[in-house]
């Protein structure tokens, strides 16, 4: 993607900027916008300035029950469709997000807190590509025969499962709700969507372009709270499969709902992911060395609030001082400021209540210990962005068994310790609840291989990091979660096979 002219976006709703919100958003039901039968709505902040922006429905069981009633009706003809119908329907959302590429970037920016260089080269492209991808993998998808005896054959069918709930949380919103939708509609399912109560913005943005191409219902979005709308939607009785990306705790409930209708559940929770740079990285200070102090850097992408955030570096001894003065030397040049300023590289966490959890933690990490190397307080930046939501990105020193260690703290913050050998890495690596994602950083294949084989957790990247192409399977080893997205592989979670068995022998069985 290449940076576009202007180098710093306006605020939205200001003259010349891209985004004009409307000053309320509805749920989106059958193809309209339905106000909530509460009736009631909410204050949606921007990060970037903690002021709010526009207000959003406050959706509960009444609102749910109606898009998941009109994604039945929608259900009866899009569960019929042709592949190619549906791949082409992903193909021109995909098109169309395109086309306004600057416009939801500067709406998932706005929203959320992240920086727009990364919102344009990354969360957007991906989600694009996302839709092209299914669009792509649905056409591909062979059933099977089997031919049981000469005259009796079986067929297999991959049919939808129905209308299907999916929970998202914000530190991605458009990338997480295309994770779950472009799989979900490729498969010929409808869907309720609930965006988390943080970020539904940017969402209502994206719908605002593409519902004139979706059919009517096939996409049906209840805004509002966890309790309020987003339990109704887990626990409701017509629906045939729960999606849901959030915390750990909230999974288990998650999960305990779905018992109640014996119905399938993917869950993608949070992470503590190590990362760990063996010694022969600083074998030579190199354009390979060069590259893993960026990889040790990669904590802060998104202001830490990435599910997979490399947030525990390992360092073996023999190059610890070293390594971690370079490193420290990179986070002091981070540049923090507007998120909308395409040289910020570091912006806004995405709430108020993200923020005091942080703040909490760096007092955690000083109260049991850990050192702090870099950072570890609030970023006043002054101006406009005062009451905006910044943190410094930190790093602590420490051991693993501390709680800065051990509890998702989603933010730009990193716990760092040494290891002296490959088991004493793998032993840390692995002592933790979680198993995403992690990073290893070694020029020794032998040594890369071993490493990515005795972690475990269900994406770990070598000699990289935070990379998400659709073409690769992403999920949780342990408390992380269940099930895969992303991948083709993600398709099995959003279709049943239907076995049609025939006989075409024409005489008796002669059982009776
Ligand atoms: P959260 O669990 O509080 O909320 C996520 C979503 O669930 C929101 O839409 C929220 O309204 C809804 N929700 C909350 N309580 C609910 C309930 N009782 N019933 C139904 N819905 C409910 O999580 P969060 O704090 O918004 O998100 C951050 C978490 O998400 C982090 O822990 C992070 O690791 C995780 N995450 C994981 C992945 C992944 O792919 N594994 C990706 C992104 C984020």
């Amino acid at each position: 993607v290449q940076a576009p002219a202007s180098t710093v976006y306006a605020a939205p709703n200001t003259p010349g900027a891209a985004v004009n919100y409307r000053p309320r958003y509805d749920n989106f039901i059958g193809g309209k916008y339905v106000p909530p039968a509460s009736g009631q709505y909410f204050e949606n902040v921007t990060p970037v300035t903690g002021k709010p922006f526009t207000e959003v429905a406050r959706g509960t069981a009444p609102d749910v029950d109606a898009a998941v009633e009109a994604g039945w009706r929608a259900f009866q003809s899009w569960g019929k469709t042709s592949v190619a119908e549906r791949a082409l329907l992903l193909n021109r959302i995909a098109d169309r997000m395109e086309q306004n590429l600057e416009l939801l970037a500067v709406a998932e920016t706005w929203d959320n807190g992240k920086p727009i260089r990364e919102t344009l080269a990354a969360d957007l492209p991906l989600a694009i590509d996302h839709f092209r991808y299914f669009a792509g993998a649905i056409r591909a998808q062979e059933g099977g025969i089997s031919e049981i005896d000469h005259d009796t054959v079986a067929y297999h069918f991959h049919e939808p499962l129905g209308v299907v709930g999916q929970i998202i949380p914000w530190n991605f919103p458009l990338l997480m709700a295309t994770w779950k939708l472009a799989p979900a509609l490729a498969a010929g399912n409808c869907v309720v969507l609930k965006p988390a109560e943080q970020t539904p913005a940017s969402i209502h943005v994206w719908l605002d372009l593409v519902k004139d191409l979706i059919p009517d219902g096939v996409l049906n979005i209840v805004n509002g709270f966890g309790i309020e709308a987003g339990a109704p939607l887990a626990q409701h009785p017509r629906i045939r499969k729960i999606a849901f990306t959030g915390e750990t705790t909230t999974g288990r409930l998650i999960m305990q709902y779905a018992t109640q209708n014996l119905i399938p559940v993917t869950l993608e929770l949070g992470g503590k992911s190590p990362n760990i740079f063996f010694e022969d990285v600083a074998a030579q200070h190199d354009a390979f060395y060069e590259k893993a102090q960026e990889g040790f850097g990669f904590f802060a992408l998104n202001q830490g609030e990435v599910c997979t955030c490399p947030s525990r570096a390992l360092v073996q001894s023999s190059i610890y001082d070293g390594f971690v003065s370079d490193g420290l030397a990179r986070v002091a040049g981070f540049k923090q400021g507007n998120p909308l300023d395409l040289s910020t590289q570091v912006g806004a966490q995405a709430s108020n209540d993200q923020l005091e959890k942080i703040l909490s933690y760096f007092d955690i990490g000083k109260q049991e210990g850990a050192r702090v190397l870099i950072g570890g307080e609030r970023a006043d930046l002054g101006g406009d962005l005062a009451g905006g939501y910044y943190v410094q990105p930190t790093v602590f020193e420490g051991q693993n068994k501390m709680r800065i260690f051990q509890e998702e703290i989603f933010g730009p913050v990193v716990a760092l310790t040494s290891f002296s050998d490959f088991d004493d890495a793998i032993s840390i690596a692995n002592d933790t609840l979680y198993g995403l994602g992690a990073g290893v950083w070694a020029r020794d294949g032998a040594l890369q291989y071993r490493a990515g084989r005795a972690i475990e957790a269900g994406r770990v990247w070598t000699n990289t990091y935070h990379q998400y192409p659709a073409h690769a399977a992403f999920g949780g080893y342990k408390q992380s979660g269940i099930g895969r997205e992303n991948h083709k592989m993600m398709l099995d979670h959003y279709q049943q096979t239907k076995n049609l068995l025939v006989s075409y022998a024409e005489g008796p069985m002669g059982f009776f």
